[in-house]
């Protein structure tokens, strides 16, 4: 559990979840308490609301000055190669994914960090994992490199708890959808540009099948998971790295009915491309009773209540000409 006095460091801060995150816990712990570090400058919004270190994860001596100068004693390790990205560029991936955790993990023990949140994936699954209620506990097999690098941080993760009393803690992210940063480059991206394309153009042009569900959840939902469980009782868990979470499951056909409730003129067509192999390995849905038990998960949003806010800001910020968007 993080004390007051404690200093938070924030990897990959700038990506999707991190320019989200930090100002989060920006809010709870103070401005000067939490350091954002990214290897690529972020928005304003986060270097003029507390202090911000230009940091690649795989210098380990880059890290570790980062870590004494601030005396950190939490690290939420964001920094990754995702997985769309990581099949065009799998050295990388390797490189980011398990060198740079496994910096993070030695820096800490050499350091006195005590705790750190490093998120999984539902990319952990592979073709030989049941796909419906994906159990906590099943076969891991899977077929992209970022699954690799994730199953193996998983394992990482929980060898220091149990090697060094490193206190460390990780959910299996299903597809975040949120309205801030853009997603970095995975197969679940679809599901927020086809919000921003239904606001601006009105149409989309889906790079999934229609048919292909896949467990998501609204970026409140995880930034509740992440500080929910990094604040829950270490003595309840009996899983540490890989917890399953989950809040929803959806087709993109499902999702553009939703979209049509509120843009009745909104159209999709379909180019499946290389992601849909990628989203074919995958669950469809997440059995995350584990979670539930042992620290109380519970999300608030489920597809209907996601889109109806999506859409609401999206087309706010859009009639205010403050919709940047990059179409790719
Ligand atoms: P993102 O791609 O949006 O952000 C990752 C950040 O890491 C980027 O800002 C990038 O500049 C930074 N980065 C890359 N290489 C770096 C390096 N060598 N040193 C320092 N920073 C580096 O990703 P995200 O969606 O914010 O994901 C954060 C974490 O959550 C990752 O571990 C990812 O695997 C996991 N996750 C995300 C999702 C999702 O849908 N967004 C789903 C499952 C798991």
């Amino acid at each position: 559990m993080t004390s007051e006095a404690d200093t938070i460091l924030v990897t990959g801060a700038a990506g999707q979840i991190g320019s989200e995150l930090v100002p989060a816990l920006r809010n709870i712990f103070g401005p000067g308490k939490v350091i954002a570090s990214d290897i690529i400058q972020p928005e304003k919004q986060l270097t003029e609301t507390g202090p911000f270190e230009k940091l690649d994860v795989t210098n380990r001596q880059a890290l570790g000055q980062v870590i004494s100068k601030y005396h950190i004693k939490v690290i939420y390790h964001l920094a990754a190669i995702l997985s769309a990205n990581g099949e065009k560029n799998p050295q990388k991936a390797w490189d980011v994914n398990i060198n740079g955790f496994y910096n993070v993990l030695e820096a800490s023990r050499e350091l006195g960090v005590k705790q750190i949140f490093c998120p999984s994936s539902i990319a952990v699954f592979g073709p030989l994992t049941p796909r419906i209620k994906t159990p906590q506990d099943t076969i891991l097999s899977p077929t992209t490199m970022y699954g690799v690098t994730k199953v193996a941080g998983e394992n990482l993760g929980d060898y220091y708890v149990r090697k060094y009393g490193l206190d460390v803690r990780g959910c299996r992210f299903p597809g975040i959808i949120s309205h801030e940063a853009l997603p970095g480059g995975g197969t679940t991206d679809y599901a927020v540009a086809i919000f921003y394309e239904a606001v601006i153009y009105n149409k989309y042009t889906c790079f999934l099948k229609p048919e292909t569900r896949l467990p998501m959840m609204y970026m409140p939902d995880c930034l509740k998971s992440i500080i929910t469980l990094m604040e829950a009782d270490f003595a309840r868990l009996q899983h540490h790295s890989n917890f399953n979470v989950t809040a929803m499951s959806f087709s993109a056909e499902e999702l553009a009915a939703e979209i049509k409730k509120h843009l009745p003129e909104f159209e999709i067509k379909y180019e499946p491309d290389f992601r849909q192999t990628i989203a074919d390995s995958w669950p469809e849905s997440i059995d995350d009773s584990a979670a539930r038990k042992e620290w109380g998960w519970q999300p608030d949003y489920d597809l209907g209540r996601m889109t109806e806010d999506m859409l609401r800001i999206l087309k706010e910020r859009h009639r205010l000409g403050k919709l940047n968007y990059d179409k790719k």
